[in-house]
């Protein structure tokens, strides 16, 4: 029994180094078959690492299935013993943990909606004072840095030696395109912050669909990080969580399959990624900027209704050299041209009159 515990101990430190590593499993455990057959097909594809399942579900609504509880930990326990794969599960509460680490659960795992409240993480830390356990800290829901730096200092604090990172994505206004948007410039400043700390990406919770998963493994990687966490399901459409975003274990196995894991020197990894982050940042930025010019948009539209029922022109000079003076003061300070302000001003206010012109003829 000893060298059986040993040996499981040396394959979880064999498996938290290995790069990539491949962690998979349904989002939730939901009956001992489900789990056993998802181990075991996961298993066959011979490319993941480590098995995950959540049984304690935080689910952002109520009414929505909120995790098996505490009985699924046997069925995960059973998986192991089949599979030999370790198994990581969430823990959101000090009872999680005690409950996760008598069933031997091998890596822990804290969930966005717990990394954005400190008394939680604090809660999860001292829980594990003096445990010999890697814990994986998903980013806030939030964009927020300090919270998930945060919480990862307070789980150095309790002594923990093995932290490691999950990007899943954040929450956002005005992107449609994800789940959650990557906003990769932050995960890449966090391993700025924590360097050598194993990054994760965790492209299921990003997408929320299964069209894009690949894409965004694809970039985590050209982004150099350690490794992926993907939602497997054995029948993805009926999953009791997050269904839309899971996939079998052999389309996994062919998603793993089709990834490129470049191998540059590492001076152009270097700059591959100081690029990359200063394009995302642009991105960011653009994004914001259509969502800020749409509302914008939406407010001119308000305006002329107000026009309209009380008679007055679109067009009031006045107002608009108001707002050209205030631009051309700010825009000096911030480094923009005159000739910039103006262009951008003029295209701006054309389309508010456009959307104006609509309202007040319609
Ligand atoms: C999950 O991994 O199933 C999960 C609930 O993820 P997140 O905390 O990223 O929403
Ligand atoms: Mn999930």
């Amino acid at each position: 029994m000893q060298t059986q515990v040993n040996s499981m101990k040396e394959l979880i430190k064999e498996k938290w180094n290995k790069r990539p590593l491949i962690i998979s499993g349904p989002c939730s455990a939901e009956s001992e078959e489900q789990v056993i057959e998802t181990a075991t097909r996961l298993k066959q594809t011979g490319k993941v690492d480590v098995l995950r399942a959540g049984v304690w579900k935080p689910r952002t609504k109520p009414g929505l299935f909120e995790g098996i509880g505490t009985k699924g930990l046997p069925w995960l326990a059973l998986a192991k013993k089949i599979t030999g794969m370790p198994i990581t599960v969430e823990v959101a509460t000090a009872k999680h943990v005690q409950d996760a680490l008598q069933f031997e659960v091998d890596i822990l795992w804290i969930g966005a909606r717990s990394t954005v409240n400190p008394f939680s993480i604090q809660e999860i830390a001292d829980a594990l004072k003096g445990v010999d356990i890697p814990v994986l800290i998903k980013n806030p829901i939030n964009p927020d840095l300090e919270l998930w730096s945060g919480g990862i200092e307070r789980l150095q604090k309790v002594g923990l030696q093995h932290i490691g990172m999950i990007h899943r994505g954040f929450s956002s206004y005005g992107n449609t395109e994800y789940r959650n948007a990557p906003m990769w410039h932050l995960p890449i400043e966090m391993k700025r912050r924590f360097p050598g700390m194993p990054l994760i990406c965790d492209p299921s919770h990003i997408c929320g669909s299964r069209l894009l998963l690949q894409e965004v493994a694809q970039k985590s990687i050209d982004l150099d990080f350690d490794g992926i966490m993907m939602e497997s399901h054995i029948d993805p459409d009926n999953a009791w969580s997050d269904a839309k975003q899971q996939v079998t274990p052999e389309r996994l196995a062919e998603i793993l399959d089709s990834l490129v894991w470049r191998q540059e020197n590492t001076d152009e990894k270097e700059f591959i990624t100081a690029l990359a982050t200063l394009r995302e940042q642009i991105n960011q930025l653009d994004d914001e900027l259509i969502t800020l010019l749409g509302q914008r948009m939406k407010i001119a539209d308000k305006i002329g209704v107000y026009k309209k029922q009380n008679n007055i022109t679109i067009l009031q000079t006045n107002r608009w050299n108001d707002i050209l003076d205030r631009a051309f003061k700010k825009g000096e300070n911030l480094g923009l041209s005159k000739e910039f302000v103006t262009k951008y001003f003029d295209a701006v206010h054309l389309e508010s009159i456009n959307h104006q012109n609509k309202v007040m003829n319609s």
